[in-house]
């Protein structure tokens, strides 16, 4: 396990530690949700690196057997790392795309367990208004919340290349809106998107560094089947970076965040069965190596190039 006490970046398990007291870990929970790149709101076919079949009937999740599934992730983490605590993680979808009373209902369903010491609500930026806001914020009173906004890149050419239906405005609109509340704020990004490289790259950082928030997730940008990516990619016109230069971009990334922004996630995951491109994004203990040698032959760390945070009333 990182320690983080040494470590150029600050890992979410460290972060996590650090303010529960013991080992804490995301159990994911598929709530039934849909998304509106999906279902006609925004668009139908969804983002373009989006397994759209995964959404179809009988493989989704439902709300009744959200039990069951709690249950199951309880096993499968105790079984692979031993005793924890747990965060419920409403992943899959757009997990604040209902009614606010619907929601209400489904965030306080676990809470209370002893061993459940908060949720982790993954949505999209322009699936945020001020009623969620305010709900979130209200139950950050009672329990630990985070909010997780697939932000993916500040560049709206990039934004409309890969069919995401949002605009980096919406982005920030909801980062102001989220800002100075009483849950973390954890941002998504993707590195490696068509025709971005590493300058687009250190732009996102630099313009999300501007926002106060507390952990990242990073992803590549992998090329799974049954996505409208996969074509492109096997006729070769899209071009993925290799596993030194994702680091390097990694690095690039880590080096303009705050020190205090826990790394939760280095690289995606994609099942190896529907992976199309190169799977050395399987390897994440070899990735968080490179990663260290990447600093170490740097000589820098996280946050020497992060530029102050703008200052934001809550709600601004
Ligand atoms: S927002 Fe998420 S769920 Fe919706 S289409 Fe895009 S990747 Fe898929």
């Amino acid at each position: 396990m990182l320690s983080g006490r040494s470590l150029p970046f600050l890992p979410y398990s460290r972060y996590l530690r650090d303010r529960f007291g013991g080992p804490v870990r995301k159990l994911c929970v598929d709530a039934g949700f849909t998304c509106p790149n999906l279902d006609g709101n925004k668009g139908t076919g969804g983002c373009a690196f989006c397994n759209n079949a995964a959404f179809s009937a009988g493989s989704r999740g439902n709300r009744r057997d959200l039990a069951t599934q709690v249950e199951a992730g309880r096993r499968y983490l105790a079984r692979r790392y031993g005793e924890s605590r747990y965060i419920l993680y409403f992943q899959a979808f757009s997990n604040t795309y209902a009614p606010l009373p619907e929601l209400d209902y489904l965030y306080r369903l676990f809470q209370g367990e002893e061993d459940v010491v908060g949720i982790a609500v993954g949505t999209r930026p322009d699936c945020i208004d001020h009623g969620v806001v305010e709900l979130l914020d209200g139950l950050a009173a009672e329990t630990h919340v985070t909010l997780e906004l697939g932000i993916q890149t500040i560049h709206d050419a990039s934004l409309r290349r890969v069919r995401r239906g949002h605009t980096w405005t919406e982005s920030r609109a909801a980062l102001e809106l989220a800002a100075g509340r009483r849950f973390d704020l954890c941002l998504h990004a993707i590195l490696g998107l068509p025709g971005e490289g590493r300058e687009e790259i250190r732009e996102t950082a630099e313009a999300l560094a501007r926002f106060p928030y507390h952990s990242l997730k990073l992803h590549n940008l992998h090329i799974v089947h049954g996505t409208d990516l996969a074509e492109p990619y096997r006729a070769g016109r899209i071009h993925l970076p290799d596993r030194p230069t994702y680091i390097s971009w990694v690095a690039d990334f880590l080096e303009r965040t705050p020190p205090t922004v826990a790394l939760q996630r280095l690289v995606g995951d994609a099942p190896p069965n529907l992976l199309l491109s190169e799977g050395w994004c399987h390897d994440k203990p070899g990735l968080y190596r490179d990663l260290l040698a990447e600093f170490d032959h740097r000589g820098s760390r996280q946050g020497i190039y992060a530029a102050a945070p703008l200052r934001l009333a809550a709600g601004a």
